[in-house]
């Protein structure tokens, strides 16, 4: 027996235990789980877990800082009573602020770019949240891009806090303390290697930041990113894979993104992104999004050259059912420029 409970691939063995009560969804942010990929890793040297953070509350891993930064701002009186969140977002972390700022009685505006799909922009609503659209195109000195638009709305607006995700330490903070520690746990010690993402870089940093003190420095921590990416020294394109990788220059880079931690980072094409994302759902049952395919990519490369017995962690930030619009739509992935003909579904038509 390894720290993998076997029995738990049928609930119907597992041992009694109680699933938890919480007094609001508040409670089920975080703990979640890790689940194996036997089919998609099958036959690599190591083993690799998928770290599931769809089964957040919001369904992403973002329900984590938002509670942290609602929760730290409030405790250090930035965040008044009823006081306005404001928040520049591809979706998931204004999901995360509208799910916690309505349970906390804090109203939720949130600047996006236009590249969000339609179903993360109908759940923003439904959380009630209020959604301004900026400008796709302005880079980073243009008044109209969103992280501009975002700090010239949260002055505008009377009683309004800017939870500003890429610079604020509680991002980081909400890994440091929750994921790794999780992490660590579940796997009673014995991980290897952790891939994730690069967005904010909160993720990356604070979770790899937790495993390699934890362990002097000996999991190695591997970040995957899409093409077009400054992250990994590429000049800036358009990316085609939602909440990951950056096309600003270095000097623009989020302050939640500490490189240092980060041992390497591999790029992953976008049409081998798209793919693992059809293959994670066809061959293991897990419908992820984007991001998840683009990391798991990566954590699958990983596992081919690693020590065999090494353990692979990975983290799927997300679920797939806010990209059916998307990633699972082949006439939106070949206007993205992802010929999606042969993937392992076999849906294209
Ligand atoms: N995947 C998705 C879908 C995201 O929304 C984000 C956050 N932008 C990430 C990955 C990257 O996470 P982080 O910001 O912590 O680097």
């Amino acid at each position: 027996m390894t720290f993998l409970d076997e029995r738990a691939t049928d609930p119907g063995t597992v041992a009694a235990a109680i699933p938890a009560v919480f007094s609001s969804a508040i409670g089920l942010v975080g703990n979640t789980p890790l689940v194996e990929l036997r089919n998609l890793a099958v036959g690599l040297g190591a083993r690799v877990f998928v770290k599931l953070e769809s089964r957040n509350p919001g369904g992403s891993a973002k329900d984590r800082i938002a509670l942290r930064m609602i929760r730290t701002a409030e405790a250090s009186g930035v965040l008044r009573p009823g006081a306005t969140i404001v928040e520049s977002s591809s979706g998931n972390t204004g999901i995360g602020l509208a799910l916690v700022g309505l349970l906390t009685g804090h109203p939720v505006i949130i600047i996006h770019s236009g590249f969000i799909s339609a179903e993360k922009r109908a759940v923003l609503l439904a959380y009630g949240a209020q959604l301004v659209e900026a400008d796709w195109e302005a880079g980073p000195d243009d008044p109209n891009n969103a992280r501009a638009l975002a700090d010239r709305i949260a002055a505008e607006t009377p009683n309004a806090w800017r939870s500003s995700q890429y610079e604020n330490a509680a991002n980081p903070d909400a890994h440091f303390t929750t994921t790794g520690p999780e992490i660590w746990a579940q796997t009673a010690g014995s991980i290897t290697h952790f891939v994730a993402g690069i967005g904010t870089g909160g993720t990356i940093t604070g979770t790899g930041r937790f495993l390699k003190q934890q362990t002097g420095g000996r999991v190695r921590v591997i970040g995957a990113d899409p093409v077009g990416s400054t992250y990994s020294g590429s000049d800036s394109s358009t990316i085609v894979v939602d909440g990951v990788g950056t096309r600003w220059p270095r000097s623009n880079w989020p302050g939640t993104y500490d490189p240092s931690v980060v041992d390497e980072i591999q790029v992953v094409p976008d049409r081998l992104v798209y793919e693992t994302v059809r293959r994670l759902a066809v061959e293991d049952a897990l419908l992820l999004g984007p991001s998840s395919g683009l990391a798991v990519a990566v954590a699958l490369r990983v596992a081919a050259s690693a020590e065999p017995g090494s353990t692979v962690v990975v983290i799927a930030p997300d679920g797939g059912g806010n990209y059916l619009s998307k990633a699972f739509n082949d006439h939106w992935l070949e206007s993205a420029g992802v010929n999606a003909d042969g993937f392992a579904d076999g849906s294209s038509d």
